[in-house]
């Protein structure tokens, strides 16, 4: 299966979504995760990301036992106003 035949559900594109590997960040109890390398669906017209259903067992998973491959990394946190700009 390399494409996907239902169209976006935020933009209404017919276009078939891609296949691509991408870095996204998840939280699970107040810890952030970055997985790298994720198999993700990507709607070519308005970038929207979609994941399989086992593709976020999987991550879950692995916040819950933290693979012995993980490397730590810094990161900030940076808040906007309400009003940004
Ligand atoms: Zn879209």
């Amino acid at each position: 299966m390399n494409e996907r035949h239902y169209p976006c559900e935020f933009c209404d594109t017919t276009l078939p979504q891609e296949r691509k590997q991408v870095t996204i960040a998840r939280q699970r109890k107040g810890q952030w995760f970055i997985f790298e390398d994720v198999p993700a669906w990507v709607c070519p017209h308005c970038g929207h990301r979609y994941f399989d259903a086992d593709v976020l067992v999987a991550m879950e998973e692995r916040m819950k036992t933290m693979p012995a491959d993980a490397r730590p990394i810094t990161a900030w946190a940076i808040s906007l106003p309400q009003k940004a700009g």
